[in-house]
């Protein structure tokens, strides 16, 4: 694979062209993209956008690819990858976080043997959910225990609204740093500016550069042993050490369902273990669906439209995708399609 830093596109940043997909997402299915470019500052981020935008090319962004399935074997244009955009910094020496993109260098990393008073913190889009759950609970900040076990990066948990069934992320966001990358414009967002619902962030098409979440000062050995409590009982219910896009499907409104999630529908008609080909869904959790061998972008989505095809005629209830597409039929819109 050629990685580049100077190239005839003149990234402002490190880009590999022809670069695969696959291992960047926790499915592990996906094929080859144009450029892969990988950003190490909210600041590059913006200006690869902007090259990007001059070149007429379609833009994607890729976080911990946790929630993501990859339909074809070829991409064109770029995916963005928050990778190395992997910061939390305290707020103690930012104005109210409001250096926390603008600058040409990170502030202060986080610090956990310094406590401050201030029971926030800022994170840059590629900073890893599980690095802030342990983060918060060492300086004994409660409110991202319910993220235990859950993988991704920030932006994904920003475009995704990632959570639990009652709660989700954005229930902790004070505010975000959003790019509109039709425009190069940024916008700094209060919480309630902004419109997240269950397992949407409802980004709109904009890139999530940065945030500021709130906390409430806890007892740190509570906090680990609840964070702990959590990721055992995920790991006893979820597949979460096989290779899958985590829940493929919302669960549906409670009254159409009889109160079932959309794993329970699943599981209730006879459907975990259903293959196609090496895609198969889980046996341990209905709303999962394996890579169990070899499986392509093509058979996991033809398993998830046979499962939904299956769920319709014998329910009635037409399940909602949580897992966000790239290619194939219906599969999501570029952030950025040039015409
Ligand atoms: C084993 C397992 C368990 C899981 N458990 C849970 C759970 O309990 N709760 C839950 O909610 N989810 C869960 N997930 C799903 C996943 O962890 C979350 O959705 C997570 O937020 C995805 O983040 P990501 O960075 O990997 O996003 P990606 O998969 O990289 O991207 C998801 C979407 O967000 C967009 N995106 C990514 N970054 C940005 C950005 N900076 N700006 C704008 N858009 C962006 C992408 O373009 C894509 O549309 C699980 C997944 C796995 C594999």
């Amino acid at each position: 694979m050629e990685s580049v830093t100077n190239c005839s596109m003149d990234w402002p940043c490190a880009a590999q062209r022809s670069a695969d997909l696959a291992p960047r997402t926790t499915l592990k299915v996906g094929g080859r993209v144009e450029w892969l470019v990988e950003p190490k500052s909210p600041e590059e981020l913006v200006a690869a956008v902007n090259v990007a935008r001059g070149e007429g090319l379609e833009v994607r962004v890729l976080g911990g690819g946790a929630n993501l399935l990859i339909v074809p074997e070829e991409l064109g244009g770029c995916v963005i990858s928050t990778d190395l955009l992997n910061y939390t910094f305290r707020l103690t020496d930012l104005e109210a976080g409001s250096e926390l993109v603008g600058s040409e260098t990170p502030p202060a990393r986080v610090a956990p043997a310094k406590v401050s008073d201030d029971p926030r913190l800022g994170l840059w889009a590629g900073a890893r959910l599980q690095g802030l759950v342990r983060t918060a609970y060492q300086l004994g900040l409660r409110g991202a225990e319910l993220l235990s076990g859950v993988p991704g990066h920030v932006g994904g948990a920003l475009a995704m609204n990632a959570g639990s069934r009652d709660w989700g992320f954005w229930d902790q966001v004070e505010r975000v740093w959003l790019l509109d990358p039709g425009t190069g414009e940024l916008q700094e967002r209060a919480r309630e500016e902004c419109a997240p619902t269950y397992r949407d962030g409802h980004l709109e098409g904009k890139i999530a550069l940065a945030c500021v979440m709130h906390f409430e000062p806890d007892d740190k050995t509570l906090l680990k042993e609840e964070a702990d409590e959590y990721l055992r009982a995920k790991c006893a219910a979820q597949p979460v050490t096989e290779r899958s896009a985590g829940c493929v499907w919302k669960n549906p409104d409670p009254e159409e369902s009889d109160g079932r999630g959309a794993g329970k529908l699943v599981d209730d008609l006879g459907l975990t273990g259903l293959r196609m080909g090496d895609a198969m869904v889980s046996t341990q959790h209905g709303n999962f669906v394996l890579n169990a061998g070899k499986t392509t972008g093509k058979q996991v989505l033809e398993l998830i439209e046979e499962v939904e095809r299956r769920v319709l005629d014998e329910t009635g209830i037409q399940l909602s995708r949580e897992v966000r597409q790239w290619g194939g039929p219906n599969g999501e819109s570029p952030v950025l399609a040039p015409a």
